[in-house]
């Protein structure tokens, strides 16, 4: 692609950003839609705040936020999404007059990516395994499609009960539970079976590959799906344990690749189609293999 004075500027800021895919995935949308558009990582160290304003003030077209920014930039935009506040989480800003709106699209991303495997969690239990920015997202999603219960656990047992109780608040009715990654077993095994289980933590992420953040493997006995929103290792433990007890089990590149393609959406006002998202997903996997 040649780059000239019409070149939109688009970008990802986070700390650190040095192991984004983002930048190949929105190559192959920009090929696609035939836009001459730069996507380019930047650390942020310092000021945030001066971050977001001077990406304003250069005419960046839009921002995809990662960690640790996705709740601290919220203080720095001009307006916000309906769904990103109540997540009070956003990983994607749309540049609007006087500054730039924040949107989540990991949400949306995610649902898809279930969706695309025919699963639905409405009438079933679902284990939430953490309680982070994406356990949120996960939380959230799960419980729109109102599940027969939804359990959180979490390494930090009071992290999972502040975010069951920023969900029930939201869905009152909602049947949920909540406690430590040693509870899950239990847990889940007196939910009722045909459980979807979604792995929201860092453990098992290249390099540690031999960390599965729940130790005991007949916790997914019961099992039938198991998303784990990791995509590097391509299969991890969690996945290996779920596919053993016999369900079927997906790392998380369909989430990164919808959430994508829903931001670049929101940025551009195009539309993205099965082809492009097809041809998108096989640049995304050699993006990760390499
Ligand atoms: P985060 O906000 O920092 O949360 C991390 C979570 O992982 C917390 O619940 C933490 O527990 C738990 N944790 C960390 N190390 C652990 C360990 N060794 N054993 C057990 N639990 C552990 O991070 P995040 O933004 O939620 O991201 C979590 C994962 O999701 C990352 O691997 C990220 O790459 C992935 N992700 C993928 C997508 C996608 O599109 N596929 C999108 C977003 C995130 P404590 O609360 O006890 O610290």
């Amino acid at each position: 692609m040649r780059i000239d004075g019409h070149t939109e500027v688009y970008g990802l800021i986070g700390k650190p950003v040095g192991h984004t895919v983002s930048p190949a995935l929105h190559d192959a949308f920009a090929r696609v839609c035939g836009r001459s558009l730069v996507y380019v990582p930047f650390q942020v160290d310092g000021d945030l705040g001066a971050a977001v304003k001077g990406a304003y003030e250069l005419n960046i077209r839009g921002l995809n936020v990662t960690v640790p920014y996705k709740s601290r930039v919220i203080p720095f935009l001009s307006d916000i999404d309906e769904e990103a506040h109540l997540l009070g989480a956003v990983n994607t800003l749309v540049r609007i007059p006087g500054g730039y709106k924040g949107y989540n699209t990991d949400l949306a991303g995610l649902k898809k990516a279930v969706h695309a495997d025919g699963i639905k969690l409405s009438g079933r239990p679902v284990m939430i395994i953490g309680a982070g920015g994406a356990a949120r997202a996960a939380s959230f999603a799960a419980a729109k499609e109102s599940p027969s219960v939804l359990i959180i656990v979490n390494r930090t047992p009071a992290k999972a009960r502040l975010l069951a109780e920023e969900v029930r608040k939201a869905f009152p009715g909602l049947k949920t539970a909540e406690g430590s990654l040693e509870d899950a077993g239990g847990l889940i095994s007196g939910s009722g079976g045909h459980a979807a289980v979604f792995q929201c933590t860092s453990a098992g992420l290249y390099p540690e590959t031999g960390e599965c953040p729940v130790s005991d493997p007949e916790v997914f006995r019961g099992t039938e799906y198991g998303f784990d929103l990791i995509y590097n290792p391509e299969e991890t433990l969690f996945m290996k344990r779920v596919r053993q007890s016999g369900g079927m089990a997906r790392n998380g590149l369909a989430m990164l690749l919808y959430q994508g393609a829903a931001s670049f959406e929101l940025w551009t006002g195009e539309k993205i189609g099965d082809e492009a998202l097809e041809e998108a997903m096989r640049t995304l996997s050699r993006a990760v293999q390499a």
